[in-house]
């Protein structure tokens, strides 16, 4: 497709600049002013872009609310939601981004940032040429959201009356552009504290109730009964794992060799395809932790207080191929002569809450890459190709 009128230079443009911009999870108000400057340069009036509260209802601090755009359509349509991230992992701190070649990486001490910086850019670039050479489009809705990377939160907290009745959404926070996300899994996550009884190990180990041994045993017995790792049971599959072994306030579990360990704090997760299946998962846990407990006991029959809890973090969705918006980004890639790639994703992604709010969302690919490791860069031509697939997802007639 020569005929999108694609300046690619001035694509590179903004994609730098953004990346220069720190921004990351939490702190994302300068990067959110620069987009702001950058669409008023290309002619978006003041009064179409807003900021909106997520930020006063996330749980934990965060600068500023999802930066929202309208962009009046020029023919009538339903309305089409652009989405991505503003925030970058902390690992992007300080980044200082360069060309070389065909890619744009760091120093190689910092993480570059094209998570979610691609998608930052690719949407300015998507309003640039609309507005620049009076392409027909619907009315389209930008959203670039706040703290994805610590938890999803911008996506997950807004008010879904904000994205203006949008019927699809294209997320843009993915690697190649032929690679199209239509589903992902979803998340539970667990967590277990654990509080056994001191007593000398030396002296008197059987007086004491031992809140390792706890730990290590139900652990041992989540792994033997299959809830480790991968997960395939035959109503369902998944993965889990076992992240935090610890005690009171990130210290180790036990402080001492010669006393039984009275507290034990351990925290994990599990995914799956189906919420059922990612509960069922904790369960599990849970199961072997009541198991272990009752093993664990000191001389008098006493057994240790083992408090778990699990919440679900995010939930899972699937597109079918049928799905307005999967045709839509798989008629434009054809169109590009790029193979669609269908991925099911193994981690949540704002499209996870995107579709819970009603907004089916597909996720293409922009060009990141190595993301969230200081080998990180940009691959150029897939930024290029992204920005293509952009265009026309924007200006298909249906
Ligand atoms: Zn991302």
């Amino acid at each position: 497709m020569s005929n999108i009128p694609l300046d690619v230079a001035a694509a590179e443009e903004h994609l730098m600049r953004f990346l220069s911009v720190e921004g990351v999870t939490g702190q994302e108000k300068n990067i959110g002013l620069a987009v702001c400057d950058a669409l008023k340069k290309i002619g978006v009036p003041e009064s179409a872009i807003r900021f909106d509260d997520v930020h006063t209802r996330i749980p934990l601090p965060t600068e500023t609310g999802n930066l929202i755009v309208d962009i009046p359509g020029t023919r009538p349509g339903p309305r089409l939601l652009f989405s991505t991230h503003l925030d970058t992992v902390p690992l992007c701190a300080g980044a200082k981004p360069r060309r070389e070649g065909d890619r744009i990486v760091s120093d190689g001490t910092t993480a570059l940032g094209g998570d979610a910086r691609t998608g930052v850019a690719l949407l300015v670039v998507v309003a640039e040429i609309l507005i620049k050479n009076k392409l027909p489009h619907p009315p389209i809705t930008l959203l670039f959201t706040v703290r994805e990377e610590s938890g999803l939160h911008g996506a997950r907290e807004l008010d879904p009356a904000n994205l203006g009745g949008a019927v699809m959404c294209i997320n843009v926070d993915g690697q190649m552009a032929s690679d199209l996300i239509i589903g992902a899994v979803g998340q539970e996550n667990w967590e277990v504290e654990i509080t056994g009884r001191a007593s000398h190990a030396g002296v008197a180990p059987e007086k004491g109730i031992s809140a390792t041994m706890v730990g290590a045993l139900a652990l041992a017995e989540a792994r033997r009964a299959g809830w480790f790792g991968k997960v395939v049971k035959p109503d369902g599959r998944g993965t889990s794992n076992v992240g935090i072994f610890g005690g009171k306030d990130n210290k180790p579990a036990g402080d001492a060799t010669n006393v039984v360990t009275d507290y034990a704090y351990i925290k994990g997760e599990a995914r799956s395809p189906e919420s059922v299946f990612a509960t069922k998962i904790a369960d599990g846990y849970s199961q072997a932790f009541a198991k272990a407990k009752a093993e664990v006991t000191a001389d008098n029959g006493d057994t240790a207080e083992v408090k778990f809890s699990q919440i679900a973090s995010y939930p899972p969705f699937e597109l079918g191929k049928d799905t307005p918006v999967v045709k839509r980004a798989t008629k434009a890639l054809k169109m590009l002569d790029i193979e669609p790639v269908f991925v099911f994703s193994n981690g949540g992604l704002d499209a996870n809450w995107l579709d819970k709010h009603g907004v089916p969302t597909i996720t293409i690919g922009a060009g990141q890459a190595e993301i969230h490791t200081i080998k990180e860069y940009v691959n150029l031509k897939e930024y290029e190709k992204g920005c293509r697939l952009g265009v026309l997802m924007a200006t298909l007639e249906d």
